[in-house]
């Protein structure tokens, strides 16, 4: 049967394409896959590496004289034959120009041929001069289909060996395929056996823990099994009712009534004011595996290039889907694409338009949650309507959603909110942000205890004076950034915050009034 990847691949040789790069780390499955398109296309098929040379698929004899990747490409450009030359590990090649220079030659040769060129790599490196004639194709990892098939081959082979239990009901079989999605064919076949190994069946939670791994590895994402409730989050309500509402949007019911896959969201805001809780709020409530991307990472050059990296980490986040894709301060690596930070523009500008492409068609289940404290350095073209379904301007809380803050993190520490005076405490702070109202009731449970003694209100209204809020120290910030939300962002709290107060002079009115609670005056 020809699975989608071979038919998109066999598409691009009839139309000539004359130069396709498969990045891939999969080289088993990209050959069966090639092969498959040979014998439906009835071309021959080659393949060269550097220590074979050019070679028929199957020939076991080496052919010296065709190592040099030059000789190879000069045998293509002379062969008469349909035919599909596979060039692996081809990627360090493209660094010499004169490759380059005959790659582009080979290019105008090809288009008028039946013959189509793929370099076949793990990593996706191309000199600017190729960008234009060559195709890229992001060979996808196995499906649930082909997954499944691997479990059941593992399963039949181990049918008759009475050390292990291979049997499994068929919703058992659905969470092992659900549970090895994101992973190569060679790593699925690796985690079934080590279950079968360490605990004498197929167990969720040892794919599940060593899939963890695997993707840690890929260095950029981290697989998150996210402990925070939608009930954790105070305030916000306007976001939570939205998110409500999509609760069941990746269901095959929400397809067929005709709604669109959601998207995702970008929260914009004041630090601290539950940005990155909700974002793993989001997966609890969607019951969904929570992928974090480590944008800084993206950009540092550890393996391939940071494109690559990103392509690679989408990819992931594609074939685990339907998972919440969280980006965590997604202004910090963009800020790249119009002036340099992290690495030259042109790579920042690439990176973000592999993202943004990607926004804009996904049609898989990826809900993807962008947090961004700095907008002044986010592209225009990242909040162009079709790429976020929505934007949401997280500002500080206001003096109801403080209260709630309290009751919140009051009961997260095993106290009993109604012992506290959560009202004057959530007018005492003014300006406070959620991480600095958990904050102060931390300090006050700390002064509490180093004098063996019960928490009480007036610790933390004491907590609360000796500290400067962030809103005090960077009001200006913070007020240029509501200014900028107005016309281009939706409010995440239906709730009214109240203006800041300038520099000291909030500092002193945020004292009177916690002076006011702690008098109970
Ligand atoms: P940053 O931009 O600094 O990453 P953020 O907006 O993502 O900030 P969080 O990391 O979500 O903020 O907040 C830090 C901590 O503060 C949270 O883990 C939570 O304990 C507390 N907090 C912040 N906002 C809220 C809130 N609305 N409700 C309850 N707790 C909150």
């Amino acid at each position: 049967m020809a699975t989608d990847q071979s038919k998109e691949i066999e598409t691009l040789v009839r139309a000539r394409y004359p130069i396709v790069y498969i990045v891939s780390w999969e080289e088993d499955r990209v050959d069966a896959c090639l092969r498959e398109v040979a014998r439906r296309r009835r071309k021959r098929l080659f393949q060269w590496t550097t220590t074979n040379g050019l070679v028929e698929y199957d020939s076991r004899r080496p052919r010296q004289e065709s190592c040099e990747p030059l000789n190879a490409l000069d045998e293509v450009f002379a062969s008469a034959d349909a035919a599909i030359f596979v060039f692996k590990d081809f990627h360090p090649f493209l660094k010499d120009s004169t490759v380059v220079r005959k790659l582009r030659d080979l290019t105008y040769a090809l288009k008028r041929s039946y013959k189509t060129l793929i370099i076949l790599s793990p990593i996706l490196e191309l000199p600017p001069e190729l960008q234009k004639d060559i195709t890229v194709v992001d060979y996808r990892l196995p499906t649930m289909e082909e997954i499944g098939r691997q479990l059941d081959a593992c399963v039949e082979s181990v049918a008759d060996d009475d050390r292990v239990d291979g049997s499994l009901t068929p919703e058992q079989h659905e969470h092992i395929v659900k549970a090895a999605r994101g992973l190569t064919a060679i790593e699925v076949d690796n985690v079934l056996a080590k279950s079968l190994v360490e605990r004498g069946c197929f167990d969720v939670d040892v794919i599940l823990s060593e899939k963890e791994q695997i993707i840690r590895k890929s260095g950029i994402l981290e697989y998150f099994r996210a402990e925070e409730r939608f009930a954790d989050i105070g305030g916000l309500d306007a976001l939570k009712n939205w998110l409500r509402k999509r609760n069941d949007a990746f269901t095959e019911r929400a397809r067929e009534y005709g709604l669109p896959q959601p998207k995702g969201i970008m929260l914009l805001g004041v630090q601290g004011c539950g940005k990155s809780l909700t974002a793993k709020a989001v997966a609890s409530l969607y019951r969904l595996p929570l992928l974090r991307l480590d944008v800084g990472r993206v950009f540092s050059g550890i393996i391939g290039s940071s494109e690559q990296r990103m392509r690679h980490a989408i990819q992931i986040a594609d074939s685990i889907a339907p998972t919440v894709l969280w980006i965590d301060e997604i202004d910090k690596a963009l800020s790249g694409t119009h002036s340099s930070t992290f690495s030259d523009a042109g790579t920042t500008s690439r990176v973000f338009a592999t993202f943004v492409t990607w926004m804009q068609e996904k049609e898989s289940a990826v809900f993807v949650v962008a947090t961004a404290n700095d907008v002044t350095n986010l592209p225009p073209e990242l909040l162009r309507k079709g790429r976020f379904d929505e934007i949401f301007f997280v500002d500080l809380p206001s003096a109801e959603e403080r209260e709630e803050i309290f009751r919140i993190h009051l009961a997260k520490r095993k106290r009993d909110p109604a012992e506290f005076a959560t009202r004057e405490l959530a007018l005492a702070c003014p300006g406070f942000s959620g991480a600095e109202i958990e904050q102060a009731l931390i300090s006050a449970m700390y002064d509490a205890f180093v004098e063996e003694r019960e928490v009480e209100t007036a610790d933390v209204v004491r907590a609360i004076r000796e500290t400067v809020p962030l809103s005090v120290t960077m009001r200006e910030e913070i007020q240029w950034l509501r200014h900028w939300s107005e016309t281009r962002a939706r409010l995440a709290s239906s709730k009214v915050t109240e203006e800041l107060a300038g520099g000291d002079e909030g500092a002193a009115e945020a004292r009177d009034v916690s002076e006011t609670a702690e008098t109970g005056e």
